[in-house]
């Protein structure tokens, strides 16, 4: 793994400079833009997306399915789209499945690997540390007589690649491993679980929607069978996703109809969001290692700044971390409150993730690495992008070194 996700802040004991830009950010500040620091939640859509997709809601509303002269027009542009992505991860066009979004991929890859391989085992292992399309789709194979593992991870959010060889058995039909943390960042040893489990047969199942488009990715060396991404974790629209599903895979699909996509996915295409998924990508493939690097330095600064004038402790690892992603445990502070106060204060950020923010319990991923229920509820992310510039990350840090010690005076 190159070093550039490494975090080269935090564990410095001198160096910290002193911060007395705060009073004349606090007068200036609600006059300024708004600053996005949620990127894990969802991305900006890119001008070139916008523009690549907006024929498909207007003019060009062909059926890729019609034979006739629109239809050949839009299945083209889905092919296009399917062609630039394959390319990307090094896949097969034919291997690449258009979904409605990461929740879908992660349903189809778990609940469609487990009724196609049913005769085969019941059991199943995934981590302490997936997306909740992971965990519930396992929760549901359960209360259908699926055993299911979960595999703990260490304090950095790490899974034991052979802690995972451990688990399987001769029933064992799937692995399951999230690549990028969506709360914590961390990336998981994938391709190491993903030798081992193949060594036994088990195919290997990869939720990456936080990675793709973000650091460099090929199914063949992480060494999967099926992958997850979403369009709109990088810069794309909202409700178009993809499970890569390697050549031989077998699958039982969710929505039986219609045989498009190889009849692993009924419906009609999405063309303006397949298409805008494809530009996303090839936007990204010209810009990712450039800006994975600047914006892990742009991370770097921030958790420096945080640390010397603010506290708290980062959750995550200090060495494979994706390069956005910044989990921020203050104790004593309570995370809601302190996303409220930014929110006023015009940066938007998030406690835990985007959809469990509504939800009273503390994160799952928080109390995995051996967090509190207390510090989850202190626990904010603060997550990075394209659009970030240094001064954001200047005006993020006067505004919490602001905020903090008002919401620690009025702590209960
Ligand atoms: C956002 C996210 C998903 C869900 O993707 P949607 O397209 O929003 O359904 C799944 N897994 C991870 C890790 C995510 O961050």
């Amino acid at each position: 793994m190159s070093t550039i996700w490494s975090r080269t802040s935090g564990r410095r004991s001198g160096g910290c400079k002193l911060d007395n830009g705060t009073a004349m950010m606090h007068a200036g500040l609600c006059s300024m833009n708004r600053i996005y620091l949620d990127h894990a939640a969802t991305t900006p859509i890119l001008p070139e997306v916008c523009k690549a997709m907006m024929p498909h809601l207007s003019d060009e509303y062909g059926n890729p399915s019609s034979l006739h002269a629109q239809g050949r027009r839009a299945r083209e542009t889905v092919e296009v789209a399917r062609d630039i992505i394959s390319v990307f991860i090094e896949a097969n066009p034919g291997e690449i499945i258009f979904t409605g979004g990461g929740s879908e991929s992660n349903n189809l890859a778990i609940k469609g690997t487990a009724f196609s391989l049913r005769g085969r085992g019941n059991h199943i292992i995934t981590t302490a540390v997936e997306h909740h399309s992971v965990i519930e789709s396992c929760r549901f194979l359960e209360s259908l007589g699926f055993d299911v593992t979960y595999i703990g991870v260490d304090s950095a959010g790490m899974v034991d690649p052979d802690e995972v060889g451990r688990a399987i058995t001769r029933k064992t039909i799937l692995v399951s491993v999230i690549h990028g943390n969506n709360e914590i960042g961390t990336i998981q040893p994938v391709a190491e679980i993903a030798r081992i489990a193949r060594g036994y047969g088990v195919p290997v199942h990869t939720d990456a929607v936080q990675t793709f488009g973000h650091i460099p990715l090929s199914v063949d060396d992480l060494g999967i069978d099926l992958l997850s991404a979403t369009a709109h974790k990088l810069y794309g629209p909202k409700g178009t996703g993809l499970l890569y599903i390697r050549s031989g895979t077998a699958i039982e699909p969710l929505i039986h109809g219609g045989g498009q996509e190889t009849h692993f996915r009924a419906g009609t295409h999405n063309v303006a969001g397949i298409t805008g998924f494809g530009r996303a990508v090839e936007m990204a493939s010209g810009m990712m290692d450039e800006e994975s690097e600047r914006i892990a330095r742009l991370r770097d600064s921030l958790i420096e700044r945080i640390l010397c004038n603010v506290g708290g402790v980062i959750n995550g690892h200090e060495h494979r971390g994706l390069p956005g992603i910044i989990s921020l445990t203050i104790p004593g502070i309570d995370a809601d409150a302190l996303v409220i106060a930014l929110d006023r204060m015009g940066i938007a950020c998030s406690s835990g993730a985007a959809c469990m923010s509504s939800n009273f319990e503390p994160s799952h991923v928080l109390t995995a690495i051996g967090r509190s229920r207390e510090e989850a509820k202190s626990t904010i992310r603060l997550s990075l992008g394209r659009d970030t510039n240094h001064g954001e990350i200047e005006r993020a840090s006067d505004a919490l070194v602001a905020i903090v010690p008002k919401l620690r005076k009025f702590a209960p």
